[in-house]
């Protein structure tokens, strides 16, 4: 087995700390921001650029990937990474998000009881079925798809769901994990030709601290047939407010030996938080989805570049920003693209919002080893939001 994780330093008095995952593909020194490429393409950018902007591994998704182009085509090419041409580490989120995303899309409940569960429900031709899609759809071809990193099912709820239908929710997924521990071990001595894929177990029970604190005991004892998770994905429906009470909640229960990955997770303040209650690393499509939309970060907060003002700033977003971007072009030439809707206008917006947020969270680790962390925090707080 190559993955293993190595806590190197820690954040005094809180659960922040520093690390090293050691993946078949690569080391990832963690806090780290790992940029999303759904399927298996970060949008609108090179992997040259992937790289060029600083970031350590790639978010895929396991249930698109299924979907299109199939596991069978990606495991030919010979795993994501090749087949995406990424050499780094590669993490595949389980679709537990999508099926809830994309059943609520389709204008389909999504009942998720136990009952509407069946062999044969694993996936169909009509889009009307995509939301069910259960364990052995995603998280057992997931395999083929070949990530570092993937994440067990779960089922993810909302803060709308009843406490009743949380804790049987929560239920559901410990029954799904302990199946996908036990395929996860099967399939791996199946594949033993193939780089080991690191399982992580997905922590849920929305904003309720007793059913957080035992979704991480549950999960961080759990073994089955010699093997445990490998680490942990924190996921689910939390608000703001809540966001830091339930990573130190998990986090206590947890085990220090293993990596922590927070689910969905791209705001600055949010990845603040993270860090400072031991989260370990974190994706976001909002990067890439708001340069998209022609908003791009600075370190005075996001700006609109397609705005007016914009349009005879001949310097670049940031001016102390090495990024490919800022190093080349002004506001001004950006806000043209944007208003004249040419693609390279994304191309050029993503990757210096990328850079900003993967630099951040760099930026976040350097400030854990040498004791500048909080200083650090209040420092970019205070100007990012006018605080
Ligand atoms: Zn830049």
């Amino acid at each position: 087995m190559s993955f293993k994780f190595e806590v190197k330093a820690s954040l005094s008095n809180r659960l922040g700390r520093t690390g090293v995952i050691t993946t078949p593909h690569g080391q990832i020194k963690t806090p780290a921001f790992i940029p999303v490429g759904t399927k298996a393409t970060l949008k609108s950018v090179l992997p040259e650029s992937i790289t060029e902007f600083g970031a350590q591994a790639v978010l895929a998704n396991a249930y698109h990937l299924y979907l299109q182009p199939g596991p069978e085509i990606v495991d030919q090419a010979g795993g994501l990474g090749k087949f995406m041409n990424w050499g780094k580490p590669t993490f595949t989120d389980s679709g537990g998000f999508q099926v809830l995303s994309l059943g609520v899309g389709f204008k389909k409940v999504i009942a998720m009881d136990e009952n509407t569960f069946q062999d044969d429900d694993v996936i169909a031709d009509d889009k009307e079925r995509l939301a069910h899609v259960d364990d052995d759809g995603v998280t057992f071809k997931s395999h083929q798809i070949g990530a570092d990193i993937i994440f067990a099912f779960d089922e993810c709820t909302t803060l709308h769901n009843t406490r009743s239908y949380q804790e049987r929710a929560l239920e559901r997924t410990r029954l799904w994990a302990k199946r996908c521990l036990a395929e996860h071990d099967r399939l791996t001595k199946s594949r033993a030709d193939k780089p080991y894929q690191a399982l992580f177990g997905v922590l849920q029970g929305a904003q309720y601290e007793d059913l957080r604190r035992k979704a991480a005991k549950d999960l961080s004892t759990m073994v089955v047939d010699g093997i445990s998770f490998d680490g942990f994905g924190i996921g689910g429906a939390l608000d703001k407010q809540s966001l830091g009470d339930i990573l130190r909640w998990v986090n206590e229960e947890l085990p220090q030996d293993k990596p922590r990955h927070f689910l969905g997770i791209g705001e600055p303040d949010d990845l603040f938080v993270g860090v400072e209650n031991g989260a370990d690393t974190f994706d976001c499509v909002a990067p890439s989805r708001q340069a998209r939309t022609s908003s791009v970060f600075t370190k005075d907060g996001r700006v609109n570049i397609s705005n007016a003002p914009h349009k005879n700033e001949f310097f670049p977003i940031e001016k102390d920003c090495t990024c490919y971007t800022c190093t080349n072009y002004t506001r001004a030439y950006l806000c043209h693209l944007f208003r004249s809707k040419e693609m390279v206008a994304a191309t050029l917006a993503t990757i210096h919002n990328q850079h900003f947020i993967v630099g951040l969270v760099d930026q976040m680790r350097k400030g854990i080893e040498d004791g500048t962390f909080l200083d650090f925090k209040a420092q970019f707080m205070a100007r990012y939001y006018k605080k």
